[in-house]
């Protein structure tokens, strides 16, 4: 679909961006959906969703995906590389072209962070994962490493748990960032060891208070240890956090007039399901409203 007009693109078609679809066709703009990858973004490598809704991630972005098609959106499937102003319109350059839009929403989510240690890139799929529901029953009564202290690393251990011998987690700190909940289930699990003040070095490990170095036995080590926002292609007058994340205002414009950033994409983004689905919603509000005039 080289060269076309939209009301709205939305680009990344994970939970964010596909609400966000959702509600900008409902309200009777003329939508695209743009993503390079599969749809459905991260949660569609969790089996089972913890909390609200119940099932599973691809259970979750299938159903969204399909009310999104059946509600006319435009799902193309392209890389988005630059994002500028050209008129009145925006322009979304992509691998195969160019589409136009009154008005953009960046949902493009983010990615997991890697280690950038020895052999991470060179073993990865052989036994380097960043998918514990995907890989973990290739370990099954095998031990294995978790890197990270947070919301991921504590959930993906417990999945791994439940086929491996030992998980051995692996954290920088000396307290997780993770939710109670979560940590209270690791604490629960008799082959979760926790592994504190360390980090990962080859799966060598070294202690970051007295340098001490060990190894760890293992044939699978899946790093959890944060986000990075993919948003290479977003201009620089939109501005970034720290961390990389797009910056906005609270209803979610970014410096560039007509254009809305949302979701893991977004500095200040809260992590949960339940934020992905507010965020899109509330950007296609904010952006039908500014259309509206
Ligand atoms: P995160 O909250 O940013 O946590 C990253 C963890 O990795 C931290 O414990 C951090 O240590 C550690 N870390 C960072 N860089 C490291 C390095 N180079 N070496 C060793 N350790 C390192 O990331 P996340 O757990 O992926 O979660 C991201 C967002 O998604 C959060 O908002 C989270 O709540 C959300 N999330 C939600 C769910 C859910 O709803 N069930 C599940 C997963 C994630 P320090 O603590 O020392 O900084």
């Amino acid at each position: 679909m080289p060269d076309s007009k939209f009301d709205v693109i939305v680009i990344g078609a994970g939970i964010t961006g596909l609400t966000a679809a959702k509600l900008a066709a409902q309200s009777g703009l003329a939508t695209a959906n743009i993503e390079a990858l599969l749809f459905g973004g991260l949660v569609i490598n969790i089996n089972e969703l913890d909390g609200e809704p119940h099932g599973s991630g691809t259970e979750l972005a299938s159903n969204l995906m399909m009310e999104v098609s059946d509600l006319g959106v435009a799902n193309i499937a392209e890389t988005v590389t630059a994002l500028a102003r050209e008129g009145d319109l925006l322009s979304v350059a992509t691998d195969a072209g160019r589409h136009r839009a009154r008005a953009v929403i960046i949902a493009s989510g983010a990615q997991l962070r890697r280690l950038g240690i020895p052999g991470e890139a060179e073993f990865e799929h052989k036994g380097v994962s960043q998918c514990a529901d995907c890989d973990g029953p290739m370990y099954k009564d095998e031990d294995v490493v978790v890197v990270g202290g947070g919301d991921s690393a504590l959930q993906e251990a417990l999945v791994l748990a439940n086929f491996c011998k030992r998980v051995h987690l692996v954290h920088r700190g000396t307290k997780y960032r993770a939710r109670q909940h979560l940590i209270d289930a690791v604490a629960a699990r008799n082959n979760i060891y926790p592994v504190w003040n360390t980090v990962a070095t080859r799966v060598r490990v070294r202690n970051v208070l007295d340098g001490a170095t060990t190894e760890i036995p293992c044939t699978g080590l899946f790093a959890y240890i944060g986000l990075e926002p993919r948003c290479e292609f977003a201009p620089p007058e939109i501005q970034r956090d720290a961390n990389g994340g797009l910056m906005t205002d609270a209803s979610l414009r970014t410096a560039m007039t007509g254009v809305y950033a949302a979701g893991a994409v977004r500095a200040g983004y809260g992590g949960l399901l339940t934020h992905a689905v507010a965020e899109g919603d509330a950007a296609a509000r904010a952006l039908t409203a500014h259309l509206r005039g």
